[in-house]
């Protein structure tokens, strides 16, 4: 191991960039302190023209952090947070149900937070993590200023009156290594979730008017039972009681799914088996899953080899037209599916590469097994229903579709090459996008 400038480098598995502009593999892993140690490491890999991504706590199922990537960690986040009326800043990468339980003697929460409490505040930003919920939008909706080491080790600020503000909100990593974020917070309460079941025939008719039906939704579909759980919560006065709510994908779904796929008992998917109510504060109720980041990069990798996840995010005007089209593929291809589907709806926004960019979003999460003609004609469709892709889940999409479906990527482009013209912060994932790895020229692979 050696040590420079706060920062240790560790031999591992990492990509490395040869002066002649080849790509070579190497072995690095890279541990700073604070922003002295990340400036440090930028600088030496600009030196040395080598490239990094940051560590999350490594929930993506995509590529955009791969096993080949050398990667910088940011040590243990200081549980510090700094609250000033409802902005709150804390570390990039403390977790999001860390920020939630620190800011409940506050009495304020963030609105919108996965279902899983142990992604980094960082990692869920700018791969565009999302909850269930017509009124609120991305987690990144809630950021009002971010500090980031960029791609010339420099430190800046990035506040919502900047002229990158919309660039960086959903970034993929590429604009520097984010280390400090400040949210607006909204006032904390306590939500009553109800759980029911409705057959698919009446959602699919109106499936935005399910999932506005609360300030809170959130479902799963089971297509072969031809029904959807859904998951409502609304604010509601007093205290939580201490009960757990039921998971979306938890043991129930699964057992009674799998009665119904396999013994065609399609009863077990019925409010007599799912109806319930409980009361619990906003942060147990919409961040249920607790999974370790040890369980969950297993998960990940035997995601990479067996099943794939995606999660599509349809224009909520085609919601109805969609879900009755990717019932048709279902039919047409059984066996193909691994878990029910999950179905939730978010405001749009205005972050440039943002899969909710301009338009209330139906997002339908789908775990399949890959295997063609299916794989082709899910892209097929997911392409002709002009649906975008959560960044930290598989891409079905050719990346020039990918692009067409992105009006500022360009102008994305350009604002990512002012923060890191040497392209650090790239990797074959982004590269793969055409993100990075044109260099200044604009010709692929010119980069270095
Ligand atoms: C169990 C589970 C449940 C999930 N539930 C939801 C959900 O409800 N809604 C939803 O939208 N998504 C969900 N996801 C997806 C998940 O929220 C995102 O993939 C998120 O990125 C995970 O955060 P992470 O800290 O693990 O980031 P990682 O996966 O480790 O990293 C993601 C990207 O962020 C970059 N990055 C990380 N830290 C920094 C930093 N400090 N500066 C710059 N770049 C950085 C990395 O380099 C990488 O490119 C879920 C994932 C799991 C495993």
């Amino acid at each position: 191991m050696s040590n420079s400038g706060g920062v240790s480098a560790r031999r591992g598995e990492g990509l490395y960039r040869g002066p002649d502009g080849g790509v070579t593999y190497a072995t690095r892993e890279i541990h700073v302190r604070d922003e002295e140690g990340v400036a440090a490491a930028v600088h030496r890999a600009l030196q040395e023209q080598t490239r990094f991504r940051t560590a999350g706590s490594g929930g993506s199922k995509s590529d955009i952090t791969s096993q080949r990537d050398c990667l910088l960690h940011l040590g243990q986040p200081t549980d510090t947070i700094e609250v000033h009326g409802d902005l709150v800043t804390a570390p990039a990468n403390m977790t999001s149900g860390r920020l939630q339980s620190l800011l409940a003697p506050h009495g304020l929460a963030i609105p919108t937070v996965g279902e899983w409490q142990n992604a980094t505040l960082a990692g869920a930003m700018v791969t565009g993590t999302h909850g269930g919920s017509a009124r609120y939008g991305l987690m990144s909706t809630s950021l009002r200023e971010m500090r980031l080491v960029n791609g010339l080790g420099d430190l800046v600020t990035v506040d919502s009156g900047h002229p990158d503000f919309q660039h960086s909100g959903v970034s993929l990593g590429l604009m520097g290594v984010i280390t400090r974020v400040t949210f607006e917070c909204i006032e904390r309460f306590s939500l009553k979730l109800e759980t029911d079941v409705v057959p698919f025939a009446e959602y699919v008719r109106d499936p935005v008017g399910h999932e506005s039906r609360s300030e809170f939704h959130a479902s799963v579909w089971a297509p072969e039972a031809g029904r959807v759980v859904r998951f409502a919560a609304d604010r509601v006065a007093g205290p939580p009681h201490p009960i757990s709510r039921e998971q979306r994908f938890g043991w129930r779904t699964a057992v009674a799914t799998f009665l119904s796929r396999r013994l065609g008992l399609h009863a077990a998917v019925s409010s007599a088996v799912f109806r319930r109510t409980v009361v619990g504060d906003v942060s147990d109720i919409l961040s249920p899953l607790d999974l370790s980041p040890r369980t969950v990069r297993f998960r990940v990798v035997a995601n990479k080899i067996l099943p794939r996840a995606v999660e599509f995010a349809v224009d909520a005007a085609r919601a109805s037209e969609a879900l009755s089209r990717f019932q048709a593929l279902f039919r047409a291809h059984p066996g193909r599916l691994l878990n029910p589907i999950g179905l939730r709806l978010t405001a749009g926004d205005e972050f440039t590469l943002s899969p909710t960019l301009g338009r209330h979003t139906l997002w339908i999460d789908v775990f399949y097994y890959g295997g063609e003609p299916f794989v082709t004609e899910l892209a097929t469709l997911a392409e002709e229903l002009g649906a975008r892709c959560h960044w930290g889940k598989t891409l079905p999409l050719a990346p020039d579709v990918i692009q067409r479906q992105y009006p500022g990527w360009d102008a994305f482009r350009r604002a990512r090459e002012r923060f890191d013209p040497n392209e650090v912060f790239a990797n074959s994932f982004t590269d793969r996008l055409g993100l990075t790895g044109y260099g200044s020229s604009g010709t692929a692979g010119s980069a270095r």
